[in-house]
């Protein structure tokens, strides 16, 4: 083989095939073995290293950390030794918890993206397969279609009507026609228009090409060390996080300095009053806010994926929660997509499968078969490893090639006596494919499938018995009432026709070749709905969370499926196509409203539709398949392309439904309401935490008492025993109840009046208990030390208590299963054996100056500690009862 440095757009394609020892059949599976060896897999060089590094001094970049570091050096220089410890203790596991939790954040959001690992379509031997594109070698054969991401740099050698988007490579915009003809040497990369190349993007039509490059020596991957790593953008929620973060921080730092202020005019100790100073605004500070966000979305990502569905942007595990229609298709989605053909509608009547090959008297029953098997690209694939036959294809041209072998036909004889010459792939937009064959008779005929009143609309004449006759008004309304029939009762139908043209006519010349067809008749399909279907859609609409259905099928079709799903759907309830057409974006607005099924919609129509909801107020999931989809993917709130669909649309979407199961979207809105939920959660109990501790120390200062608490302890409370109780909260398992109630408006904040209720009360009613055991204990002791000791357990067992309060904004602490957080088991745990070795070891004794608490005290705290609970409890419960009400 000759060195891979040669240009490969200014050779012919049999020098290609020479060159990469290949033909039109492909390379054997055990040279693309060997070849797999000599060239590597086909992916881009990973970088690594530096960014582990980077986030680790990320984390010193923080205001917090410089107030400590300064603070830390104070106290050194004037001999504190011990606060100066602590302090820098308190650097050292401010730094370590946050780099470790953003470094696991960080590796789990890789992880999750690099799931979707995409497959390609190559001929090995002549067969065609599906791999991995990480397998694929040069002198592979590959086989594109439209939606289809190119997976290496390839020559073409065969097109129809084949456009690549080549944005992500040369910038350029509007897709790029391709052709076959060798060019000259010099041209750019841009005007090789005889070649694709990989992370390109098929458009249009299909082609069949010879892989030149693969991996790094790709042309992205000899640019991909210049490509900036992508960067997840924040999400609004993650925004809005940091933006209360940092107006909190600014707070904070006024209240530190109003602390300050006071405590040198109250003439405490210079050194004492800094430092607690410095204290309070490191526990109030809520620097662990952010990235709690973040690993809770992550989490419900990971949960989501677990129920089969591939959440791409962090932001639409967010924005999920929120959704408020869902605009799914019918066909694999609601259905189970694997179609069987039930009969043949022809001259008038239906002909079961079974018969068809049995009954003599009706000839254009198997004419109509026969064309299903000209105009179809599915194939029997015998898979070598178990020796079972498979079929690769699209379900409905599986469905006809099944048929036609049930009946006698065998799709590779007819394609042998009548070979393909040129084709029009399906694209949704036209509803119908075509194919061309050549006849000996000196004549080529065009064979097209589609949508039924499409192909009878192009067709002129009829065959009925084996005899053409022409189609006139009263015949076509026959074949229409028929077609009625069968679509009420919910059956998918497919119309044939087709037409005998001249020798040296091909679709590309010629627009109007589809058209004064001869219609041959209706194959009817049945495709079942999905086992749980009907409940998920009552799931979603007692959730709030309306479900309407897009789909390219037969209006009557889709509302037998709308009303088997159980919506009471009625004709009026339908808008079509024409429908849409002839109404402008307002009257839609107005209308849409009162409508559950879209029927005949292509692509384009579905932008409109997430526009005109979205006019509304709504929050929208769109699914859909096709390259053309990838507008409406991208204009919805959620962008959801379903499994099978293609690359270009799944790069479009926000989310990819693994198993394209309606069913998974519900349960994705259900994950994305319980992610808000515990974001709730964490931000109450990182926000009352601060709150109280603030409050004590201001309000000591307030009162001119003595500080109730050192600096040293607070920072004990807040860096030690809360930081994990804090994380397990993230994990708190959601409550299925989210999906009673109504879907979150868009862009509320989350600090509503409840929070911020319940922020507040926390607060104060935690600072009313510690004020006064404080007041008690000391005015009853004398013992400044002791006494502090006792507000110091009791701040930390008030928090270790009512995080146990902050799981559910909808049951009362006694409705919730205390085992269902094994984490938060642990931390609370964890939490009370740090308390003990801050009271009873006596070097922690030494530098927090504790002294060990008896069972007195310890039962003060406890019943404190529960009294603090009830009250929250009630607060809680008030509003819920609210909550209750308004519903
Ligand atoms: P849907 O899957 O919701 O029915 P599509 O846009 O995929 O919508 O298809 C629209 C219509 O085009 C279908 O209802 C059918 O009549 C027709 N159609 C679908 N697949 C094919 C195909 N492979 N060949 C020809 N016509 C097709
Ligand atoms: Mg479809």
């Amino acid at each position: 083989m000759k060195p891979r440095t040669t240009t490969w757009h200014n050779l012919s394609c049999e020098k290609v095939f020479w060159t990469l020892k290949t033909d039109k059949k492909g390379i054997s599976e055990k040279e693309a073995k060997l070849r797999l060896k000599k060239y590597g897999p086909n992916k881009l060089p990973e970088k690594k290293g530096a960014t582990i590094i980077g986030l680790f001094i990320s984390q010193f970049k923080s205001p917090l950390v410089y107030i400590l570091a300064i603070a830390g050096i104070i106290s050194f220089v004037v001999g504190e030794r011990v606060d100066s410890a602590i302090i820098f203790a308190a650097v050292a596991i401010n730094t370590l918890v946050g780099f470790f939790e953003e470094y696991r954040a960080d590796k789990s959001l890789k992880a999750l993206k690099k799931i979707v690992s995409y497959k390609a379509k190559v001929l090995r031997n002549g067969v065609q397969k599906e791999i991995s594109a990480v397998e694929i070698v040069p002198g592979d054969i590959i086989i594109l279609d439209a939606g289809d991401k190119i997976p290496a740099d390839a020559r073409l050698f065969e097109e129809h009507n084949f456009e690549v988007g080549e944005a992500a490579l040369t910038g350029e915009s509007s897709p790029v026609k391709k052709s076959l003809k060798a060019l000259p040497e010099n041209k750019i990369l841009a005007e090789r228009v005889n070649m694709v190349y990989a992370g390109t993007l098929a458009f249009r039509g299909r082609a069949k090409a010879i892989v030149v490059q693969t991996g790094k020596e790709t042309e992205v991957g000899k640019i991909a060390s210049m490509l900036r790593e992508f960067k997840e953008e924040k999400t609004p929620l993650q925004e809005s996080i940091s933006r209360l973060a940092r107006k909190l921080t600014y707070i904070i730092a006024v209240i530190s300095l109003i602390i300050f202020a006071l405590g040198i005019f109250e003439k405490k100790d210079f050194l004492e009053i800094f430092i607690t100073t410095i204290a309070v605004a490191v526990a109030a500070i809520p620097e662990g806010l952010l990235i709690s966000v973040t690993i809770i979305l992550i989490l419900g990502m990971k949960k989501i994926l677990k129920d089969k569905a591939m959440v791409r942007k962090l932001v639409a595990a967010e924005t999920l929660g929120s959704v408020s229609i869902i605009c799914t298709d019918k066909t694999g989605t609601l259905t189970e997509g694997e179609m069987r053909v039930v009969g043949v509608h022809c001259c008038g009547k239906m002909t079961p499968l079974n018969e068809i090959a049995s009954s003599k008297e009706c000839s254009t029953c198997l004419e109509v078969l026969r064309a299903g098997l000209f105009c179809n690209d599915a194939t029997f694939h015998l898979d070598k490893e178990n020796g079972n036959q498979d079929i690769v294809g699209d379900p409905i041209e599986k469905a006809l090639l099944l048929a036609g072998n049930e009946t006698g036909l065998n799709k590779k004889d007819l394609n042998k006596k009548m070979p393909r010459v040129d084709e029009i792939p399906f694209d949704s937009a036209v509803k119908y494919m075509a194919t061309l064959n050549k006849l000996d008779s000196g004549k080529n005929t065009v064979f097209v499938k589609g949508a039924p009143e499409l192909i009878l609309s192009l067709s002129k004449n009829q065959k009925v018995n084996g005899k053409t006759k022409e189609l006139d008004q009263k015949e076509r309304k026959n074949i229409e009432k028929g077609l009625d029939k069968l679509a009420l009762q919910g059956y998918r139908v497919l119309g044939f026709g087709f037409r005998e043209v001249d020798k040296k006519e091909r679709f590309s010349g010629n627009d109007g070749l589809v058209k004064n067809l001869t219609f041959l008749g209706f194959v009817v399909f049945d495709d079942p709905l999905r086992p749980g279907t009907r409940e998920s859609f009552n799931l979603a609409k007692q959730a709030g969370v309306r479900p309407v259905i897009v789909t390219g099928d037969h209006k009557f079709t889709a509302i037998k499926i709308a009303n088997q799903l159980g919506l009471p759907t009625k004709e009026k309830n339908v808008l079509t196509a024409e429908d849409l057409e002839n109404m402008s974006d307002d009257e839609l607005r107005k209308r849409i409203k009162g409508i559950d099924v879209f029927a005949r919609v292509e692509p384009r129509h579905k932008v409109r539709i997430v526009a005109a909801y979205q006019a509304k107020g709504e929050v929208v999931a769109m699914t859909g398949d096709g390259v053309n989809d990838a507008p409406a993917l991208k204009a919805a709130d959620i962008g959801v392309a379903v499994g099978y669909g293609t690359e270009v649309a799944k790069g479009a979407a926000d989310m990819v439904l693994l198993d394209n199961n309606f069913k998974t979207i519900v349960r994705a809105v259900e994950q994305g309401r319980m992610i808000y939920e515990n974001i709730k959660k964490v931000v109450l109990y990182l926000l009352s935490d601060s709150f109280s501790e603030i409050i004590l120390i201001l309000g000591s200062l307030v009162f001119f008492l003595p500080l109730p608490i050192l600096p040293a302890q607070i920072l004990w409370v807040n860096l030690i025993e809360d930081t994990l109780p804090n994380i397990a909260l993230a994990f708190d398992p959601g409550e299925k109840e989210v999906m009673n109630e109504k879907p979150r408006k868009r862009g509320v904040s989350i600090l509503d009046k409840e929070m911020k209720t319940l922020i507040f009360i926390i607060g104060i009613f935690t600072d009313i208990i510690l004020f006064g055991m404080f007041y008690y204990f000391w005015k009853t002791s004398g013992n400044l030390e002791y006494t502090r000791s006792i507000v110091f357990a009791g701040l930390a067992v008030n928090s270790l208590f009512y995080v146990w309060a902050c799981r559910s904004f909808r049951f009362t602490i006694w409705h919730k299963n205390p085992f269902a957080n094994k984490f938060l088991i642990f931390s609370t745990i964890f939490g009370f054996l740090m308390l003990f070795i801050a009271l009873y070891v006596p070097f922690f004794q030494n530098v927090l100056r504790t002294v060990p608490l008896g069972v007195f005290e310890w039962s003060v705290l406890v019943v404190f500690g529960i009294l603090n609970i009830f009250l929250i409890e009630i607060v809680k419960y008030v509003f819920i009862l609210r909550r209750k009400k308004i519903k």
